[in-house]
């Protein structure tokens, strides 16, 4: 695949970072995640036709950032099983009157274990209970330490409620980012992450996707674990068709004949005879796999 990944003349471009939100239940993952979308996402969502697919983008100070709105880290750990890393940043959020909590550690180990940057929202300030210290005090005796005493990690205070401080959380993810010199190359052929996956009445298989590297076309022949197809439709978040979508941009694709699983790679062949093939190489090694699995 190495070989076949290399490209001479590489056209690299900045591309929007994809950010996950992890955290213990309750600190408000879901209602970050909320108010991060309303607050920013642009006007023609007004008539409320939206599309879920899996993920949004958000503009600010004109640069996009991609929010995967499954929060947990069992979305999370299940991708990086299949070998698919689908987020560039994770956002550790810690409820301010709580503090650290069983799931809090837990989601901070996988980050790491995924070499993954975090940055801390420490949220719910708007609660009399708020003690943010506590938290800096609590993270910092894990190694987690905040920038302001001297560690490497942003703590952002906010309120999913009040709305305050998201501003803060947004422009701390577009510096991180900048760091990171996350870039793409869309003039190739797209490989792109499955970040969920359904079967709809009308459509058939549906795959929310984002996009890695490269862009996917309507009228593309993709192949996803052992299936395959021609790409049909791509429709945005905000429920509108488009022909075509670059990096890190999330979307509903459909024209598979199968629902593909969550976690797996779509890579875009030249030829819809090569990504028949390639997907039926797939399901007949998958039977030997199985089959010397049941005679041992
Ligand atoms: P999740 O389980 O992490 O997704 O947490 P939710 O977003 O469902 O929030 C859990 C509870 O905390 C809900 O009752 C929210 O209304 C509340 N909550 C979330 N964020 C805030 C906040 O910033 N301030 C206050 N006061 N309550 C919050």
């Amino acid at each position: 695949v190495a070989a076949y990944d290399a490209v001479e003349d590489e056209q690299l471009e900045e591309r929007p970072p994809v950010i996950t939100i992890m955290g213990h239940v309750d600190h408000g993952k879901t209602s970050l995640l909320d108010k991060i979308r309303s607050a920013k996402v642009a006007d023609k969502e007004a008539g409320g036709i939206t599309q879920h697919v899996g993920a949004y983008q958000v503009e600010k100070d004109g640069k996009k950032i991609t929010f995967v709105d499954t929060p947990g880290h069992e979305a999370f750990t299940e991708m990086r099983s299949r070998g698919a890393q689908a987020t560039d940043i994770v956002i550790i959020v810690v409820a301010a009157d709580d503090g650290v909590m069983p799931q809090t550690k837990e989601a901070i180990s996988h980050t790491k274990a995924a070499d993954v940057p975090m940055i801390i929202a420490v949220n719910k300030m708007d609660k009399p209970a708020a003690n943010p210290d506590n938290v800096k005090a609590q993270l910092a005796e894990m190694g987690i330490t905040p920038i302001d005493w001297g560690g490497e990690y942003e703590f952002v205070p906010v309120s999913a409620h009040t709305g305050m401080g998201i501003d803060d959380l947004l422009e701390t993810i577009l510096l991180q980012a900048e760091v990171m010199e996350l870039e793409a190359d869309p003039t190739r052929k797209a490989k792109a992450v499955v970040v969920e996956s359904s079967l709809e009445k009308g459509f058939g298989p549906v795959a929310n996707v984002i996009i890695k590297n490269g862009t996917l076309r309507v009228g593309d022949n993709a192949i996803v674990g052992k299936t395959f197809g021609r790409i049909k439709a791509i429709k945005l978040d905000d429920g509108t068709n488009v022909k075509e979508i670059g990096p890190s941009t999330p979307a509903a694709i459909v024209g598979l004949n199968e629902v593909p699983g969550a976690g797996e790679t779509l890579i875009v062949t030249d030829s819809e005879k090569e990504a028949r093939e390639l997907a039926e190489k797939r399901a007949e090694y998958e039977r030997e796999k199985q089959l010397s699995k049941s005679t041992k």
